[in-house]
């Protein structure tokens, strides 16, 4: 072989880059035929029911087979107005067309806008932009520890943060650190330190636990992957009376909760308690790109300096479009009060079950957490036979279903998903 010369030159030199030849773009309404490319080319890290959507509107999806199903999942609450929502395609489009990324390394003409409209609707002073809750929660933990050990004066490396026992605030290294569930920490050590974990629900574990050191409470205002599991009333407001009285930031990840789900446009409202940081998420990208947000005043936000955290992604244009018609929608209020009116209909028929296969329900807004009775069936047994009654619901912690359909679905879907259920736990109607 030649010299290749210096190292500088090396970017000249030809490469011959042989063709892939992909696999055919073949296709097929057998739904057996894509479940066996996904099982065989991606990672099993979910185990999904053996349904192949192809297409979704508002709360009815379509399988490859042309079956149709009511969504009770909704993309885990990302989908609150619908597959295919009129306005947020027809804003995402006009976006795509003029323009999709800037990065910012300079001003987009749909940041400043966006950012004044979610702080309005939120009540907070400033907001930073990432894509997934997971870096919205990351961002809020970094938050935490640098306005700890620059506002508070606790020694960096020192900071603490308080989360809660059967939390769900994402999967990467740092957030699984602090995640109760086995399955979710298991074999992925190292993990970070400076979490302390107490019971959720219990303000006194909350004020035990703290320290010189503490820096936040990090909470959900409703448990949402934990199965919509509700704290005690004054909860909320007692930690919130605690952290201020202690300078610790209260902060409220609200990517599951918030956005209309729960009946108010944050769940934190419902007992009239204003958090220090919020993490938005999910529902914020209607349901078309990945967006999150942290919310907080600016004597937190303003340790953020230039250079001191970022994402290529995060503020994008498209994402701003979408997440501000979002923020628009929410401001009228109608999709809160959709949540409440329609939530009020899914808890009379899930009440009339507790006793009849359900050993308990949760609901609060348009948001349920089942404990099917395991005597009878597992939660994953109970997804199934809805599925074949035509209902999409997924199970969590073996013997709990989450309902979350969208905001949007109408009183017949909701009539839809109690009739499957009644079915599946053999009640008659
Ligand atoms: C889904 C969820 C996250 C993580 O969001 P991703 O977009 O999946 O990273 C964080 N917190 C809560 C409460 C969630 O429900």
């Amino acid at each position: 072989m030649p010299d290749p010369g210096p190292l500088s030159y090396r970017g000249g030199m030809t490469q011959t880059v042989n063709p892939v030849t992909l696999p055919s773009d073949e296709t097929s309404t057998d739904p057996q035929w894509y479940i066996d490319l996904e099982d065989k080319h991606a990672a099993h890290n979910y185990g999904p029911l053996p349904v192949v959507l192809a297409q979704g509107e508002n709360a009815t999806v379509t399988d490859v087979a042309g079956k149709t199903y009511v969504d009770a999942l909704a993309g885990y609450s990302a989908l609150n107005f619908g597959h295919g929502n009129e306005r947020l395609i027809q804003v995402a489009q006009e976006q795509l067309a003029s323009m999709t990324l800037t990065s910012r390394a300079f001003y987009s003409d749909q940041l400043g806008p966006y950012a004044r409209d979610l702080t309005t609707l939120i009540g907070k002073d400033m907001m930073l932009p990432m894509n997934t809750g997971a870096e919205a929660v990351e961002t809020a933990i970094k938050l935490a520890r640098k306005w700890g050990a620059e506002v508070k004066g606790v020694e960096n490396g020192k900071q603490e943060i308080i989360v809660m026992e059967g939390n769900f605030h994402g999967r990467t290294s740092t957030i699984v650190s602090f995640s109760t569930d086995e399955e979710a920490r298991a074999g992925y050590g190292p993990y970070t330190a400076g979490f302390t974990i107490v019971e959720y629900g219990n303000a006194q574990a909350i004020r035990d636990a703290i320290t010189e050191n503490t820096v936040a409470v990090l909470l959900e205002p409703i448990q949402g992957e934990g199965g919509v599991v509700i704290p005690p009333e004054g909860f909320l407001a007692e930690v919130r009376e605690i952290t201020r009285e202690q300078n610790i930031l209260m902060m409220a990840d609200e990517i599951q909760s918030g956005l209309g789900r729960t009946g108010t446009t944050l769940a934190c409202h419902y007992e009239g308690v204003d958090a220090d940081v919020y993490t938005l998420g999910k529902a914020l990208g209607g349901g078309i790109v990945p967006v999150s947000a942290v919310l907080a005043d600016e004597d937190v936000m303003k340790v953020f300096t230039k250079g001191t955290h970022g994402s290529t992604f995060g503020g994008n244009p498209l994402a701003n479009a979408v997440a501000h018609e979002v923020v628009k929608m929410l401001a009228s209020g109608e999709f809160q009060n959709a949540a409440q009116e329609r939530g009020k209909q899914l808890a009379e028929g899930l009440e009339a079950l507790v006793g009849e296969g359900l050993v308990a329900v949760r609901v609060r807004g348009l948001w349920a957490g089942l404990d099917i009775d395991t005597s009878l069936m597992t939660g994953r047994e109970a997804c199934e036979k809805l599925m074949a009654e035509g209902v999409l619901a997924k199970d969590t912690h073996g013997s709990t279903i989450r309902l979350a359909p969208p905001l949007t679905a109408t009183e017949a879907d909701i009539e839809e998903i109690l009739r499957a259920l009644r079915a599946v736990l053999g009640v008659d109607a």
